[in-house]
């Protein structure tokens, strides 16, 4: 018999966490989502849409939480695509407060997930990202920098996260 074999999953978007088990240190992330969603918008970007996050966990992790009804059911994002084809009262899992998050933008990753893309999480943003007691705001500025950063490129930042705006709205409130 040789040595016991341990299957470790590696998270792709940190070197340092597993994909369950998080490093402790915070995570950065970019979701793209799905064409459809420009009909949302009026202005269109050309380059596509993103959401832009920051989580404790591993990604994840915290993915599979997105996807988390309240009773533990966890949703296939490609299954629940083709059930938010129905109409809404022959839905399965419809936006019914049976869902674990609720929060502004996660209906919408829900609605219309394609995938992760850790090559977007540019240089100098890189995972994972220690917390600095000297510096609690870091891991904000860095998710609303890279957010700035991305929105340059064209892509257009779905949850509204960014550094300048955040910029503005604390000189504004001061
Ligand atoms: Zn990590």
């Amino acid at each position: 018999m040789g040595p016991p074999l341990f299957i470790v999953m590696r998270s792709e978007h940190c070197p340092k966490c597993t994909d369950l088990e998080g490093c402790r240190d915070s995570h950065l992330y970019v979701i793209q989502l799905k064409e459809e969603i420009a009909d949302n918008y009026e202005k269109k970007s050309y380059k596509g849409y993103l959401y832009v996050g920051q989580t404790g966990v591993s990604v994840e992790k915290r993915g599979k939480m997105n996807f988390t009804r309240r009773d533990g059911t966890i949703v296939d994002p490609d299954l629940l695509y083709l059930d938010r084809k129905k109409p809404e009262d022959e839905q399965k899992w419809p936006e019914d407060g049976g869902w674990v998050y609720e929060a502004k933008s996660i209906p919408k990753i829900r609605a219309y997930f394609l995938k992760y893309r850790p090559d977007l999480v540019l240089p100098p943003f890189e995972n994972p990202h220690k917390f600095e007691k000297e510096d609690k705001g870091k891991i904000d500025r860095y998710e609303g920098k890279l957010a700035d950063k991305l929105a340059n490129k064209g892509w257009r930042i779905i949850n509204g996260v960014s550094w300048k705006k955040m910029k503005k709205r604390r000189n504004n409130s001061s």
